[in-house]
């Protein structure tokens, strides 16, 4: 099966730039950044959407936003406030069906999203 565009970067294949690593979650800067700070929180087991979500991934699942929480307050976005976001599938936007959380902030931003 053709890897995805993460599973490079987890191997290495591919350069990234990355903040944050260890047994299960690597975290890298978007490419394409649309904030100030937009960093990806990515499990190394790859699920390709969240509709792919078993039983047992509740707590990895958790552990992003763990690690999100605490890349927030590592960038200086805790306080000022930031958005934590997956896209699904086609509606959601998602363009890499490896799941993975946006961490996006050092602006402010609009509700309803876009
Ligand atoms: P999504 O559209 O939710 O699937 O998000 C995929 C994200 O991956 C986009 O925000 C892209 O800018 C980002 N992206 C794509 N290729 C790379 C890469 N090589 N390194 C870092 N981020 C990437």
């Amino acid at each position: 099966m053709t890897k995805t565009i993460f599973e490079k970067i987890i191997l290495r294949e591919i350069p990234a730039n990355i903040h944050y690593e260890d047994d299960e979650v690597i975290v890298i800067d978007d490419i394409n950044p649309t904030a100030p700070i937009h960093l990806l929180i990515i499990p190394k087991k790859k699920i390709e959407t969240l509709n792919d979500l078993a039983e047992g991934d509740t707590k990895l699942v958790g552990k992003l936003f763990q690690v999100a929480k605490n890349m927030a307050s590592k960038f200086g976005i805790d306080k000022s406030g930031y958005r934590a976001i997956f896209n699904c599938n086609e509606d959601g936007g998602q363009t890499v069906y490896h799941i993975h959380l946006h961490l996006v902030g050092g602006r402010s931003f609009s509700w309803p999203p876009g």
